[in-house]
Parts: structure tokens; C-alpha cells; sequence
């Protein structure tokens, strides 16, 4: 199975069962990617480039790869929502982003765990949430398991907040480069890497 195949099953089942039609962002990067990346859904920058984080998110993401001593070559980036979640504001009719609904995280789902059962990595970074609970458990918040190393099956977890979140609330910025230092030791460490 190749992403190009499961990109398309993805488009047909969203329309088939959602009654979506929009364009998808489906993940990219090195196929061999030993660290895959996981965030929540495209926004509008990514939905006009059809690229995952490219909008303030990702300019947020980049830096923090820089402080890793990454940089996008050496990863996979996706999302566990692979469309724009929009929501119309009834007088102005614009559109803004809002969080995906359980439907949407579920029917994507599947296609989050074919496309990590093809890149393969040695460990999954999740972003927020949305990956974090998608890959967990429901009952996982990010509060509770950011910084942290998790064995899941025969995955290994590193979430961290949503770099989106650091445009909100600038207090987590200290918890964020705390938790990349940890992050930086586990990449260090040859078991998983
Ligand atoms: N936020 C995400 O979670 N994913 C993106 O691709 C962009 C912003």
C-alpha cells in the first residue's frame, strides 16, 4: 500500500460516509523518517497549500525543530484530520477553523494508523490533543502526559503540547523548551533511535 492509494481511499470514504469534499492534506516527508510528527487537522494556510503546517503553527513548529537540531528533511509530518474543519460565521458567511468533531477524528483514524504502519518511525511525536487521544486514549490529556515518553504497543510516544498553543498562552513556552530537552535526550539515546 502506498500513501498516494490510502490518500484516495481517504477522499472516498469521507464522501461516502461524511459527505465531505474537500481538499486534503495528507502528511509528508522521508518515507524512511525514523521521527514522525502528528498535529491535529490543516488550517487555512495548509488547505491552500495542500501542505501540513506551513501557516504560524508551523512557523511555531520550525523553531522548535531548530532548537532539536532538526529539520523537516529528517521527519514525516501529518495530521490525524487530513481536511480544514471550518465553521461559517452566520453574518459575515467566513469561515474560521474549529477543533474536528469525534466523526471526523474517527474516520480518520484508520488512515493515521495505516500511514504510521508505513512510514514506520522510532517514535511519534503527537501535537496537542487530537493525536495524543486519538492514539492513547480518550481519557489522555496532554496536561497529564506532555514531556513524557510513552510505550504503546510497540510505539514509542513523545507528546508535546500543540505548537499553536504557544501563540495563546506564552506560560507554556517554558514548559515547551523543557519538554524538548527531553525530547533531544530520548533522540540521543541509540535505544530509540
Ligand atoms: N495545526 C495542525 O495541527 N496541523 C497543521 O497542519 C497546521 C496547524
Amino acid at each position: 500500500m502506498d500513501i498516494g492509494v490510502l490518500k484516495e481511499e481517504y477522499i472516498k470514504k469521507l464522501k461516502d460516509e461524511l459527505g465531505i469534499e474537500k481538499k486534503v492534506v495528507f502528511g509528508e516527508g522521508a518515507k524512511n523518517a525514523k521521527i514522525m510528527l502528528i498535529g491535529e487537522a490543516p488550517g487555512r494556510f495548509e488547505e491552500e497549500m495542500g501542505r501540513p503546517f506551513v501557516g504560524q503553527a508551523g512557523k511555531n513548529l520550525d523553531e522548535f525543530l531548530n532548537i532539536l537540531g532538526l529539520n523537516r528533511d529528517d521527519l514525516y509530518i501529518t495530521n490525524v484530520v487530513k481536511f480544514r474543519p471550518t465553521k461559517k460565521d452566520a453574518k459575515t458567511q467566513r469561515l474560521s477553523n474549529r477543533a474536528p468533531n469525534k466523526k471526523e477524528i474517527e474516520l480518520s483514524k484508520e488512515f493515521l494508523f495505516k500511514e504510521i504502519d508505513f512510514i514506520k518511525p522510532k517514535i511519534i511525536v503527537t501535537l496537542g490533543n487530537v493525536p495524543l487521544k486519538a492514539l492513547l486514549s480518550d481519557k489522555a490529556s496532554i496536561g497529564e502526559y506532555h514531556g513524557k515518553l510513552v510505550n504503546l504497543d510497540d510505539k514509542k510516544i513523545f507528546p508535546l503540547y500543540h505548537p499553536a498553543s504557544i501563540i495563546y498562552n506564552r506560560s507554556l513556552y517554558d514548559v515547551y523548551l523543557e519538554d524538548l530537552k527531553k525530547l533531544r535526550k530520548v533522540l540521543e539515546g541509540e535505544e530509540y533511535i
